[in-house]
């Protein structure tokens, strides 16, 4: 049986956009260079596990995450593709990547010798040596700190270096120098390897904004992100992707209250908003528990009947006001993002409004509002995380 939800608020994954997302993405990679689909933070707040299965199917070979739960959430939901974490994992929780058969990510020696200590079972344990080569982050910086490392690796027969990465801090944007920077010391860093004996299997750098630029260039696997979601990686890259990117995510709602209100009366917490004339306002179910943050309040908009709406007063938890063009009746469809072709709200405008960048929107989107996803045009199911329960409701 599908996920009730009882109200009237849910954003839509299209997952056909992720699909061709990822199929574009792979015909501008050469053969021979994978696709990692990364699905950390619930798919970029889009769903984890619908998102895997769809680039999956799509062509993609390998799922990243930030996090050992992510990982083994998507074993639990019955994922059996190759998965890293991307992130740091606890020396003493490699067991339970083993267990699950999940990748992980290393590069403190130290690190290796407490795992080594606490890890008592004979299965292999699969690991990723990672490069700090300028984006400051995690990595291993020099020589010495790789040497030690490996050499610890070294004395655990049960550890295997599987693969070699680096993450770029600068790739989306239009100057490339410190791009090329990191990209050479990502090579002096794979030579330091060579030299020490280690040949991994996987080597990879590319996030989106890399492998969009530089297809030809990212060794046999790329780590695609935002750019899979249908997001441009930044404002500068827009004008020249390679490919149009699909936006995979909308979200709307329906009116739950509609009255016209006299001139100079008070809307939301604070009256700060005041009608000037006679004004119809609207009242929309989403607030910031939604993720529906307060900073949208000033100069925001949402459509209504392919109108904007500005939104009227104070945000407040679970819901706010905004003033319509004229009456419509209880139940209308309001777009926070998404939209016809005439008009639309982009996730890339919301991002705009708040300064930040676009990766933060639907991440924000909480856990209480459904994801209603969409395949070949149709409704596939609901993920509704308050109400998926075993009793039944
Ligand atoms: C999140 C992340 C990515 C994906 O980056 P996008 O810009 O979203 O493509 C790649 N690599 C690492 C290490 C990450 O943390």
């Amino acid at each position: 049986m599908e996920v009730p939800f009882y109200r009237d608020t849910w954003a839509e994954i299209n997952l056909d956009a992720i699909e061709a997302n990822v199929v574009n993405m792979r015909q501008l990679l050469p053969v021979d260079t994978m696709v990692m689909a990364v699905v950390k933070a619930n798919g970029y707040g889009h769903g984890a596990e619908e998102v895997a299965e769809t680039a999956l199917e799509a062509g993609a070979k390998w799922l990243g995450v930030a996090l050992l739960d992510e990982a083994v959430r998507l074993r639990v939901s019955g994922i059996e593709a190759p998965i890293l974490v991307l992130g740091w994992t606890r020396p003493e929780d490699v067991h339970i990547a083993a267990k699950y058969n999940i990748s992980i990510t290393v590069f403190q020696q130290e690190w290796v010798r407490e795992a080594s200590k606490c890890y008592k079972s004979q299965h292999p344990v699969f690991f990723h040596l990672k490069f700090d080569t300028g984006m400051g982050r995690l990595g291993v910086r020099d020589y010495s700190e790789a040497k030690g490392l490996i050499g610890e690796m070294k004395s655990d027969p049960r550890f295997i270096i599987e693969g070699a990465f680096t993450h770029f801090a600068t790739a989306d944007e239009d100057n490339q120098t410190y791009f090329n920077e990191q990209y050479s010391r990502f090579k002096e860093g794979l030579s330091w390897l060579k030299e020490l004996g280690i040949n991994p299997n996987l080597i990879h750098c590319g996030n989106s904004a890399a492998s969009l630029k530089h297809p030809e260039n990212m060794f046999n696997l790329v780590r695609f992100g935002i750019a899979m979601y249908g997001l441009s990686p930044s404002e500068e890259m827009k004008p020249g992707l390679p490919f149009k990117l699909e936006e995979a995510f909308s979200f709307h709602s329906r009116l739950v209250h509609v009255k016209s209100v006299p001139p100079n009366e008070g809307i939301s917490y604070g009256a700060i908003y005041r009608t000037e004339k006679d004004e119809w306002i609207g009242t929309v179910p989403v607030g910031y528990a939604d993720g529906w943050t307060r900073s949208l309040a000033k100069d925001s908009t949402v459509i209504v009947r392919n109108n904007r709406c500005p939104i009227a007063g104070k945000i407040c938890m679970d819901q706010f006001m905004c003033r319509l063009p004229y009456e419509v009746p209880v139940g209308e469809k309001v777009t926070l993002i998404g939209g016809g072709p005439d008009v639309k709200i982009t996730v890339d405008e919301v991002a705009a409004r708040l300064g930040t960048i676009n990766y933060e929107i639907p991440c924000m989107i909480s856990e209480r509002v459904p994801r209603i996803y969409f395949r070949s045009g149709e409704r596939l199911k609901v993920r509704n995380p308050l109400l998926e329960t075993n009793e039944e409701i």
